[in-house]
């Protein structure tokens, strides 16, 4: 046994530490403030976003835990090959996403959380060396990091329990907080070490809808399920991910002011009929005017911070250390990229976990600053930019070069969402390089057609 472990908060991100820590060989609590979502009469169904997308660095990390367990856990996805582009008419526009049938899969969100702590219950402790259990109703309340001069002094945790009158506190080698962009844990760890912090809400807020299966007996999706379906419309969008029921997720993004001017029956669907006819139609206009006016209205934050940890006794993940806009579709995968990469400098620190902390917090931030920055652009390429006749002649132009030279030419959209060997800070650096020659190229190209036209007008040709 290599240590007793708390983690804080079993999301996504938690219950996959907890998974991969347990299977290292730790004995792993995880503690979580909700109730268990299993339990229909008391788990919170109200979970933020109904579905996203989980593509190739998420997906890496659970079959680094059991390549079993990941094909059980994602048994319900739907591949996303591309985009479509709804336009004001309703045409649709496909965008394909990769050259070789690359795709994102779609997964309800609640599904997944509930898939991975089934998982935890299915977790052999006849055939590991760890163990994993989960307490529920648990809310972290204070963290005590014990002596400083002594390393080896637990960490003392504080939880309050619901319908309990006394807190309970408990004592553990390390605890690993992952307990969401509202981070406790981070709270206490920034007043035990000197952690840059910075918290940024974006002007977006957004709003879920609801697009229901399709009446026909022959299909049950009313448009593709293999698309992620966007409506641009620039300051503001609606995208849709399918679900294996045939609905869809709908989210609309746009400016605080412009959602909440938007109040009578009138008012919203007079505005969803001129910019999103083709939706309104998938969704049905009563139940959209009933959604928008009664559907829970969300913000987007952006979190960073500096460093994730303290000594081998402390570490933030997932949106606790990187809370990111959910436009490159990889807050997720990106938290679960971070249970792979301690797992593995855990394993090469030999589980020193001061030394494993301290790796992480070094390698990884310019990862998460670059993942940041990536996802905060992406809303306006999905937007306004997937319009434009100029991305989309950058868009072709990557994939020709990317079938002519390889890995000598990679689309960021690929290095970012299919490759998993690529860190977040490389791909933006080689796609700086990239954009570089692009440019480089297009002031030759443009250059040299001048000349030649000069020369043509001087040489009295007609053009
Ligand atoms: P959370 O999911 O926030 O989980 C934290 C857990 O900690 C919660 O269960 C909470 O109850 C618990 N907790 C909090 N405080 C305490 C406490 N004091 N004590 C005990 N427990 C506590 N990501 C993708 O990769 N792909 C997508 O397509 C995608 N789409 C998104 C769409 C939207 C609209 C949004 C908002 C986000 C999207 N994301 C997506 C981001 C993704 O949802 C998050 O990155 C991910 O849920 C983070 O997981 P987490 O476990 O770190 O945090």
């Amino acid at each position: 046994m290599k240590g007793n472990v708390a983690v804080i908060g079993a999301g996504l991100v938690g219950a996959v530490a907890g998974l991969s820590l347990a299977q290292e060989g730790y004995n792993v609590t995880i503690f979580e403030l909700r109730a268990d979502p299993r339990l229909a009469d008391t788990g919170d169904k109200n979970l933020r976003s109904i579905n996203l997308a989980v593509s190739n660095r998420g997906i890496r990390t659970l079959r680094m835990i059991d390549p079993q367990m990941a094909e059980r856990v994602l048994a319900d996805v739907l591949p996303m090959k591309g985009r479509m582009i709804h336009d004001l008419k309703g045409n649709q526009a496909e965008q394909l996403y990769g050259l070789y049938g690359d795709a994102i899969y779609s997964i309800d969100r609640g599904v997944l959380n509930e898939n991975l702590l089934h998982e935890i219950e299915l977790f052999d402790e006849a055939k590991n060396e760890g163990s994993i259990q989960t307490k529920f109703e648990h809310k972290l309340l204070n963290v005590d990091f014990g002596n400083d001069s002594d390393k080896d002094s637990p960490v003392e945790v504080t939880f309050r329990r619901k319908n309990h009158n006394d807190d309970v506190r408990l004592k553990f080698d390390m605890i690993i907080g992952a307990d969401g962009a509202h981070s406790t844990t981070r709270a206490f760890l920034g007043k035990k070490v000197r952690m840059d912090y910075s918290q940024q809400y974006i002007d977006k807020c957004y709003v879920e809808l609801y697009i229901p299966p399709s009446d026909d007996p022959n299909n049950k999706f009313s448009i593709s399920p293999n698309h992620l379906h966007i409506w641009p419309r620039r300051d503001f969008m609606l995208i849709a991910l399918p679900n294996t029921d045939g609905s869809f997720t709908s989210t609309f993004f746009g400016p605080w002011k412009l959602t909440e001017s938007l109040k009578t029956k009138e008012q919203i669907s007079s505005f969803f009929s001129d910019q999103f006819p083709d939706a309104v139609n998938l969704i049905g206009e009563n139940t959209l005017v009933h959604a928008f006016q009664n559907n829970p209205k969300g913000s987007l934050l952006q979190v960073t911070c500096s460093p994730y940890h303290f000594k081998g006794k402390c570490i933030i993940i997932g949106d606790a250390a990187h809370s990111m806009v959910p436009f490159y579709g990889q807050g997720m995968n990106c938290g679960f990229e971070d249970v792979r990469l301690l797992t593995e400098l855990l394993k090469k620190s030999k589980y020193v976990s001061e030394d494993a902390f301290e790796a992480f917090t070094e390698t990884r931030h310019k990862d998460l600053l670059a993942i940041l920055s990536l996802a905060l652009g992406n809303y306006h390429e999905m937007s306004a930019k997937v319009t434009s006749n100029l991305y989309k002649l950058r868009k072709a132009a990557d994939g020709v070069l990317h079938k002519l030279l390889g890995d000598h030419w990679l689309p960021l959209y690929t290095m970012v969402s299919f490759r998993d060997d690529i860190p977040y800070h490389e791909a933006l650096e080689i796609e700086a390089h990239q954009q570089r020659l692009v440019s480089i190229f297009g002031g030759v190209s443009i250059l040299s057609a001048s000349v030649a036209i000069l020369y043509g007008l001087k040489r009295g040709l007609k053009i």
